[in-house]
C-alpha cells in the first residue's frame, strides 16, 4: 500500500469517528424497547464479532475506505444499536 492510501484510510477514520460523535452529540437516541430489539438481533447474529470483550458488527472498523455491506460494518454493536439513525447494514432492524 502506498502513503497516501493509509493518509486516506487515517482521513476516513476521522471523518467515521468525527460522524458518530456528532450524531451522539445531537443526542438522536433510539427508544428504550429499539435498542433492545436491535440488540437481541445483533446477539443471534452470526456477524457478531467479540474483541475483548466489546461486540462487533463484522470485523472491527479499520479504517477500510470501501466495506462489504455482506460481511457487516464493523460499528460497536453498543453504540450502533442505541442511535436513532443507524441501520443493520443486513436489513435485520
Ligand atoms: S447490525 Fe445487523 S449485521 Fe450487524 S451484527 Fe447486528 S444484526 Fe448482524
Amino acid at each position: 500500500m502506498t502513503c497516501c492510501g493509509k493518509g486516506r484510510q487515517a482521513i476516513n477514520m476521522v471523518k467515521t469517528g468525527a460522524q458518530v460523535i456528532g450524531k451522539i452529540a445531537a443526542g438522536r437516541w433510539a427508544p428504550p424497547q429499539t435498542i433492545e430489539y436491535r440488540r437481541q438481533q445483533c446477539s443471534s447474529c452470526s456477524l457478531r464479532t467479540i474483541v475483548l470483550t466489546v461486540e462487533f458488527c463484522g470485523k472491527p472498523y479499520n479504517g477500510r475506505i470501501t466495506h462489504i455491506e455482506t460481511e457487516g460494518c464493523g460499528c460497536m454493536i453498543r453504540m450502533k444499536t442505541a442511535l436513532a439513525d443507524e441501520k443493520c447494514p443486513l436489513g435485520k432492524w
